[in-house]
């Protein structure tokens, strides 16, 4: 018997990570095949949530047991890591991210301070770097930190630019969005001490883009008011529709009337490796601060996120802090401390999930499988088009085609019955279990989503997902009445 069962031996170690890898590759080997949406009824996951929420024993028990255990709790889900997963952006989650990730925490390096673990942090800071100058065409000298996703880049953004801009006193700080911005910005705004009323929706286009004119006009009556606008948020990829905002016209505007440009590329900033995402997201290199998201279009797992800003210094203007108790690890020569850039601390070193796959794979390989879901998203707006049933309002930005049932006529009462012909068709869709898709509200009617971004997705589960809303569109008409 281990006396230290909390220190394996090599024997017990080498077995364990048997048991483990061998789960995980049959289980990511299983992901063609398994259902999309949560297979479970609502009391089947009822039950299974209230069993797993036992603590845990006072004596150890077997592992292959527990790990049947995970098994059964992954299970009870919304394949997000599989291909027919095409309902919310992020998610497919790589193996050799995984990998690396095992390894990452096992070795488990320090990254707040980057004294304490130099050769991590330098691996870290180029990760950043290529984002920052590579992915969005920053200048030299631009920098950033990885987060744990968009919601909390969009904070520091915030911070930063609120720091910059209005030093301490917030009270008529003004901050320009849209509606159809991700709800994390005016949740950022809210949590920078930005009064709800100094967030500002400025309108959009039918195109669903921001009125830039509309958005300088509002800027200007509110200085003349004596509020103090100073940051500018524009999305590079909508959630609901990949729908790119003017960002060379939102650049000019910023500009001239000296705000800070903050661009969301959560969803769209990888597309920037592309030919078609970079002409489409020209403008993003001449932000102030940018969010993408790994965990979206580098299909990294969940909690991968990044900032990247035009000037670090606004970053650790607006984050610095420090205690006599690190006074023994100072800063490493030209790289950062992640700990001085934004609000955590102690974390692991997020940079190493995505640095080994990106070594490993090649950027090329990124690139061409991003190519390949504009491809797809092509492809699935030019079919769904064609189908008479349907209203497919916006060709994509990115890979996000958004579809409706068409209403008999203009009236609201045949749009309030196309909504709910819609509501029925994607749950026949969805009862398939070989595709997941999602809704949303645009031009306030009822919108189904085909949101292309996981890894595993390609044109063979297009194909029976096209082949899937065809044969439940077929005959539907708003008129109809249930199923
Ligand atoms: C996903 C998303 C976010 C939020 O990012 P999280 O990583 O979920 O915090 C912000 N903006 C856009 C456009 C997104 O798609």
């Amino acid at each position: 018997m281990n006396p230290f069962p909390l220190e394996p031996d090599r024997t017990a170690m080498s077995d364990m990570g048997d048991l483990v890898l061998r789960r995980v590759i049959d289980r990511t080997e299983r992901l063609p095949s398994r259902p999309a949406t949560n297979p479970l009824s609502a009391e089947e996951t009822a039950d299974l949530t209230a069993s797993l929420l036992a603590p845990p024993p006072a004596k150890g028990g077997d592992l292959e047991t527990l790990l049947a255990r995970l098994d059964e709790a992954a299970d009870c889900a919304l394949e997000s890591a599989g291909p027919g997963h095409l309902a919310y952006i992020p998610g497919s989650g790589m193996f050799t991210a995984a990998l690396a990730e095992f390894y990452n925490r096992a070795v488990n390096r320090y990254g707040g301070q980057s004294a304490v673990a130099p050769g991590f942090a330098a691996l870290e800071e180029s990760v950043i770097r290529w984002i920052a100058r590579e992915v969005c065409g920053l200048p030299d000298g631009s920098g950033g930190l990885l987060t744990s996703g968009g919601s909390l880049a969009a904070f520091s953004a915030t911070v930063a630019a609120r720091h910059d801009r209005l030093g301490e006193d917030l009270a008529t700080g003004t901050v320009y969005t849209t509606a159809l911005t991700h709800h994390s910005v005016a949740k950022a705004a809210r949590l920078a001490g930005i009064r709800g009323a100094h967030i500002r929706l400025v309108p959009h286009t039918r195109e669903l883009r921001m009125d830039h004119d509309a958005a300088a006009a509002m800027i200007r009556a509110d200085r003349a008011a004596g509020l103090r606008p100073f940051l500018l948020v524009g999305s590079a990829g909508t959630t609901d529709t990949g729908t790119i905002d003017p960002l060379p016209h939102l650049a000019d505007l910023a500009r001239r009337a000296d705000l800070w440009l903050h661009l969301d590329a959560a969803y769209g900033g990888f597309f920037r490796l592309t030919a078609r995402g970079r002409e489409r997201l020209a403008g993003l290199e001449q932000a102030d601060s940018i969010t993408l998201d790994p965990h979206k279009g580098l299909f990294m797992p969940f909690g991968t996120g990044a900032l990247v800003v035009r000037d670090p210094a606004t970053l650790r203007a607006a984050h610095d802090g420090t205690g006599a108790y690190l006074q023994d690890v100072g800063p490493t020569g030209s790289i950062p401390d992640s700990g001085q850039l934004g609000a955590e601390l102690t974390h692991e070193i997020r940079g190493v999930r995505a640095w080994l796959p990106l070594h490993l794979h090649g950027v090329d390989a990124f690139r061409d499988a991003l190519d390949e879901k504009l491809d797809l998203a092509r492809h699935v707006h030019a079919v769904l088009s064609r189908i008479p049933e349907l209203e497919v309002p916006h060709r994509p930005d990115l890979t996000t085609v958004v579809f409706r049932v068409r209403p008999s006529d203009g009236s609201r009462a045949a749009a309030e019955r196309a909504d709910e012909a819609s509501r029925r068709l994607m749950d026949r869709i969805n009862a398939h279990r070989r595709i997941a898709l999602s809704s949303t509200v645009i031009d306030g009617r009822y919108t189904l989503r085909v949101c292309i971004v996981s890894h595993r997705t390609h044109l063979d589960r297009i194909t029976e997902a096209l082949d899937i809303i065809s044969a439940e569109t077929t005959g539907v008409t708003s008129d109809a009445g249930g199923d």
